[in-house]
This record gives C-alpha cells, structure tokens and sequence, in this order.
C-alpha cells in the first residue's frame, strides 16, 4: 500500500488514538500544585526589562453556548458579572506586572475566551487603558481579538479600531444549516460577510476565520462549501481544527448526539478536504491545521524557519514571556508554565486578596526544553533532525532513542521515514504529526482523556 493510500483509508489500525495537541510542553496535564503564586512571581522577577511581553487575556463569557465549545467559558445573559470581571482582570493585569518591576515593551495582545468582545465598550476600554499603563505598546504590536460573527456590527468594530485592535479571529466554524443547528450556533453567511465587510470598513486589516471538521452531520462536501465560501472572503490566515467530542470534561456536549459525529476515515476526508480547497485557493498549509496568504506573517515565519506553537496554534510571535491575565489563563515564561484558576469565583477572591490566583503549572526542566524544541520543529515542519535539537540543548542525540518503538506502527505504514537522527512524515502523513510527537512525550499516557490524533 502506498502512504497516501495508508494515510486515507486506515479504519483500525491502531492509529486512532487520543494524543496532545502540543501547543505546549509539558502539556497542561502535567501541571500540578507545586508552582504557585511565588513560583510565578520569581520567575518574572528573572525578567530583564527590556524583552518584549506577550500578553493574553481571557474572558470567559459568552451570549450562549454552542454544543461543540471546547473553551472555558460560561453563558452570561447579564452585564454586571462582565464588568466586574472585567475589574478583576485589571487588578490581575497590575498585581502579575508589579513582579516585572519596569513598564516592560508589549509586541502582542490577544484577548480571547469565550467571546471578548461582550466587553465592548466601556469594560474594554478599561481594560485597554491598564495595558497602555501597565506596558510600552510598541508602535507595531499586533492586538487581536477573537470575535463572535453573530455579535459583530459596524460601531463595535469601530471602537476595536479606535482602540489599537489591527488583527481578529472570527469563528465560522462551517456554513452548513444542518450541522448549524446541531451545534447551536446558526450564523448565515450573509451574516458572516458583513461582519467581515465592518471589520474592513474599520480598518482593522488582519483577519483569521476559524473553522471545523468532525462536527455532527458534517461532510466533506459541506466543509468543501464551506472552505470555498470563507476563501472567497480573503481572509489572511485561517485554522482548520476538529472537534473534539469530550463530553466527559464538557457536559454541554452531551446535547451533541453523538451517533451523528463522523468516524475517523470521514474525519480524514473532511480534513484533506479543507486543505486541498484552501491550497487550491492559494493558501499555504502551516504545519497541521493552519493555512495563511504567502505575504502573510506567519507563512513568512514557517519558510523562515521561525514557526513557534502557542495557545492557540501556530504562531510567528518569536516572544519567549508570554502573560496569560483571566480564569484559567496560561502564562509561558522561559522557566515553566503557570495557570490562573479556571474557577470564577476563586480567581476573584485569590486576585482581590492581591494574589496572581496561579492554580497550577509545571517548571520546565532542561530536558523537557530540549524534547519541546523537537516537538515543536516536528509540529510546524513534520521533519525534525533530532540530534540538532539534542545537541543546541547540550545533549546526546540518545535522548530520543526511547521514541523509535512509539513510531514503529507510522514508519511500518509509509507514514514516516527515519534516517539517521531526521524524522519526517510523509507529505500525505500530516494528520498524524501529533502521535509521532507523542513517541518523544516521556509524560504522554494514552490514558489523559486528550482528543483524537485526527
Ligand atoms: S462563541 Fe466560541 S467560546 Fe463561546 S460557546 Fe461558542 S465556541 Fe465557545
């Protein structure tokens, strides 16, 4: 069999696993109590003033909830737990940058969520005004937003102008009416392209589209339709992600009928479908599951050689001290990981006792940065040369000899080659770079309740 016949029509052979997505190492099923509030205040105090900062915001209120979210985020019909919200993300945003002790320079902001824009306006600009206070915003940051299309209308997208915003992330998702109504989020395209018509008029000129494939009902025709119409809407970057039915962490999947979700070959199809649509439509695929315009940053980055993984996805932000201010928000700094408490009510009190609400996080050893920077290179390029990686981290290529068995089943496929200390997927082989990553994850069990390799 031929590794492109391999890597389309595998049903059960023992490929079908559930692996991390690796947006960061240690993955966030590693992180336990042992860093806190002081282990994240140490580490910033490390910070030398004049590295750029990263920051990410998370808010975690939506309008209502869509069946297949996968996001900490919660339904809010009122405003006043918004605004209070928005408060305790201030005095988060000044107690986390108190430790940095300087007006440190900000190249990237992302709020995300939930949907943020619930803040607009008066909240938001509260929030905007502490950033500016707290950091030098450099004149060419980029400050995105992600937004939700059914929200969006000219006067909002005109304050997120007016503030700084240049970059947004809108969530298509697909155009389906049927797979629409069985996820609970009905958004027509009509709807869709005047939210991005607004955001243009505004001026806002850097525009994502998220969409997805797996969802219930879905097939690869209506994500050809749905990649179709998105190109045709010049978006500069989009991301194709598949669902990932967890109704055990996420009960408000349980309204997802699960007899409806498409097995694994029907998940492959649809995937291979939106990438040959959006490279036909001149998009570049990036790494796995991001395409981008070839002007665009981030193609720019991964031919560089500078692709990096973040949060949420890929990303050309080469900045090594990333802030995560919210409930359950991540900071990444060159020292480990810590995360804020997903839980509301804790956040509030832990930040209005004046702490950083930090709930959990991981400090990254050497080792653990040597395997992150393979991981990452295999992520964003499918090949890796192991011994490189083993060797700009100080160590013997023979770290990674304990990862060989883990590849057997991809190489015995056609999947994968080995040569030397250089893996590399075959080109057709992409859906599966997450479980050839796994094969150099010493922490990865089976077992961690992550999504689908597919
Ligand atoms: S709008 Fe986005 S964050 Fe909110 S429930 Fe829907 S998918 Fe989740």
């Amino acid at each position: 069999m031929t590794a492109t016949a391999a890597a389309w029509n595998l049903a059960s052979n023992g490929l079908d696993v559930a692996v991390p997505r690796y947006t960061s190492f240690p993955t966030a099923t590693q992180f336990d109590g042992a860093v806190g509030d002081d282990t994240l205040r140490g580490w910033l105090a490390a910070h030398d003033g004049v590295s750029p900062i990263s920051l990410y915001i998370h808010v975690p209120y939506c309008r209502q909830l869509c069946w297949y979210c996968g996001c900490h985020t919660r339904a809010a019909s009122r405003n006043e737990p918004l605004a209070a919200y928005a408060e305790t993300v201030i005095a988060h945003l000044r107690q986390l940058t108190a430790s940095l002790g300087t007006r440190a320079p900000l190249t990237h902001l992302h709020f995300g969520g939930g949907t943020p824009s619930i803040l607009v306006p008066d909240s938001f600009h509260r929030i905007m005004a502490a950033v500016d206070d707290l950091f030098a915003i450099r004149p060419d940051a980029e400050l995105a937003m992600e937004l939700d299309p059914r929200t969006i209308t000219p006067d909002m997208a005109g304050e997120l102008a007016a503030a700084g915003i240049n970059r947004v992330s809108l969530g298509v998702q697909t155009f389906d009416e049927t797979v629409q109504a069985a996820i609970n989020r009905v958004q027509p395209y009509r709807q869709v392209a005047e939210s991005v018509a607004a955001v243009r008029a505004a001026g806002i000129a850097g525009l994502n589209v998220d969409l997805m494939y797996g969802l219930p009902h879905q097939t690869a025709a209506s994500v050809a339709e749905t990649a179709e119409c998105v190109a045709g809407l010049t978006p500069d970057r989009l991301a194709v992600f598949g669902y990932a039915h967890v109704p055990w962490a996420k009960p408000h999947q349980r309204q997802i009928d699960s007899g409806a979700l498409p097995g694994m070959q029907a998940r492959l199809d649809q995937a291979r479908t939106a990438r040959t649509v959006l490279q036909a439509a001149g998009y570049r695929a990036i790494g796995i599951d991001h395409f981008a315009k070839p002007a665009d940053g981030l193609a720019r980055a991964h031919a560089a050689g500078t692709l990096r993984r973040n949060f949420q996805g890929y990303t050309d932000d080469p900045c090594q001290w990333l802030l995560g201010v919210g409930a359950s928000a991540i900071s990444a700094v060159p020292q480990g990981y810590a995360q804020a408490s997903p839980h509301l009510r804790t956040y509030r009190h832990r930040v209005r006792d004046g702490g950083l609400a930090i709930h959990k996080g991981i400090e990254v050893s050497a080792e653990d940065a040597c395997r992150r920077s393979a991981i990452t290179t295999l992520m964003a390029y499918q090949t890796v040369d192991l011994a490189a990686c083993a060797q700009a981290h100080g160590y013997a290529p023979q770290l990674f000899a304990n990862g060989w068995t883990a590849l057997a089943p991809l190489e015995r496929q056609g999947l994968l080659e080995r040569r030397g200390w250089r893996v590399t997927l075959a080109p057709e082989a992409w859906p599966w770079t997450r479980l050839a990553c796994s094969a150099f994850d010493p922490y990865f069990a089976p077992s961690d309740g992550h999504s689908r390799a597919v």
